[in-house]
């Protein structure tokens, strides 16, 4: 995986005026490999690959970019999954099980 490049000067920003000239939803310039949001988990998605079909539904609808295709079949980027559970919600075949986070 690309790593992202050191330092605030490597992520843009735009300024606005005032509030009328924002869009009207959060946008950010930065590489989604800024946000390590796996420490934010109080889940862990699992996933059985016995079970699992390769639809990579899981891989699409991630919000955090965290899961990997790999020669087809899904991985989990644990630095990056935030533990949202859309990826056990949206698996068809209920590949994806739910586990505690132990910290
Ligand atoms: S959604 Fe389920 S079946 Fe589809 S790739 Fe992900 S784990 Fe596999
Ligand atoms: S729990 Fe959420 S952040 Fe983690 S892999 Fe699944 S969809 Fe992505």
């Amino acid at each position: 995986m690309k790593k992202p490049v050191s330092g605030k000067k490597s992520i843009k920003q735009i300024k606005f005026k005032k509030a009328g000239d924002m869009p009207p939803v959060a946008i950010s310039l930065a590489s989604m490999l800024y946000n390590k949001t796996g420490k934010w988990r109080s889940i862990r998605p699992v996933i059985d690959l016995n079970k699992c079909t390769s639809c990579m539904l899981c891989w699409k609808f991630c919000p955090d970019v965290a899961i990997k295709n790999i020669d087809g079949k899904p991985y989990i980027d644990l630095d990056y999954c935030k533990g949202c559970a859309i990826c056990i919600e949206e698996c068809p075949v209920k590949a994806v099980r739910v586990e505690e986070e132990k910290k």
